[in-house]
């Protein structure tokens, strides 16, 4: 060190000091992400668990794009976090919450699927240290054109908090090619994965203490499913999976925890066996699908809230799914 290093300096301390108050400033003045003024909460379910329940209905300014559920984990070596809500916005709101219950770093993230209500806030847990994980067949979602097409649709309808300046999509640090398990803090977690259901790349989380299952949109909570162009076959074998693992809360994607998750999953198993039981045989049958449709007994879920929106496009999917499955494809 040369000697004229050593020569005091009055000012120092006190530019030090103005330097720390600007960067205080700056953080205070700009914080990441523009907040959300709807109820973001954390509800504590059973031991280690905890979700945060979403509001009802599809994205809109009224909801601020929080219309799917989200879950936590706190165990004494870290937080898992089971998706990520619809936004960065909503993502920063769940970190506030889950800091207010631990310390605990956030180690993990677990993306249930590619669909903008449950990874849109994946930047923010990993701005936070944590790991995204998730399963290898979205590895095409994020580039594609589908995923291009929605982002525009969502800023659009949640420009102010989904935007060029806020939005980002970091790919997950571990592809996950099958089930995984693991242990953190004593904890135990069984990831299943369970597409091609809903989605090819459906993960649901098993938390083994506490005998919580949080299954993504693989459960639709007393109502009639969104079957969409699902493989119903594969639904029905992971359907099976889950009832066998005998969990005793359910978080849906969609909807409030489940205390009788066996008979929510039969609930959406029996939706689907009917469906391709009734649009198998008239396939079978050679009976065009409007006539199908109209001579089939919808009594049983008739009354069930979705009926009207969902049933017809299910049935129509499994119709065509089945005329596949006939032909061998
Ligand atoms: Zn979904």
């Amino acid at each position: 060190m040369p000697p004229s290093s050593h020569r005091a300096n009055p000012l120092s301390p006190f530019l030090i000091f103005m330097v720390l108050l600007a960067l205080a400033a700056s953080v205070r003045a700009a914080p990441p992400y523009p907040p959300v003024t709807v109820n973001v909460q954390a509800e504590h379910l059973i031991g280690h668990s905890y979700y945060v329940p979403g509001l009802a209905g599809a994205a809109s300014t009224a909801n601020q794009g929080f219309m799917s559920n989200a879950g936590f984990v706190v165990t004494p070596a870290g937080v898992v976090v089971f998706d990520t809500l619809g936004s960065p916005s909503l993502a920063a709101a769940m970190v506030e919450r889950i800091r207010a219950i631990t310390d605990a770093p956030i180690r993990r993230v677990i993306v249930s699927h590619y669909h903008a209500d449950h990874y849109y806030g994946a930047q923010v847990f990993k701005e936070a240290g944590a790991e995204i994980w998730a399963h290898e067949a979205a590895r095409g979602v994020l580039g594609s054109e589908a995923a291009r097409e929605r982002y525009a649709q969502r800023v659009e309808i949640l420009g102010d908090w989904i935007n060029p300046a806020t939005q980002r999509f970091p790919s997950p640090d571990l592809w996950l090619s099958g089930d995984t398990d693991f242990e953190l803090g004593g904890v135990r977690f069984l990831i299943r994965h369970v597409g091609p259901a809903h989605s090819p790349e459906d993960l649901v989380m098993f938390v083994e203490p506490d005998r919580v299952l949080f299954a993504g949109d693989l459960i639709f909570k007393g109502r009639v499913p969104f079957v969409g162009d699902a493989d119903s076959k594969r639904w029905l074998a992971a359907l099976d999976r889950l009832i066998a693992l005998q969990p005793k809360l359910l978080v849906p994607g969609h909807g409030g925890a489940s205390e009788e998750p066996v008979e929510d999953l039969t609930l959406t198993r029996d939706y689907l066996l009917f469906l391709r039981e009734r649009m198998g045989r008239a396939v079978e049958d050679m009976v065009p699908f409007d006539e199908a449709y109209d001579a089939v007994d919808w009594g049983r879920y008739q009354s069930m809230p979705a009926f009207q929106e969902a049933n017809r496009r299910n049935a129509y999917n499994t119709y065509i799914l089945m005329e596949r499955e006939s032909l061998g494809q």
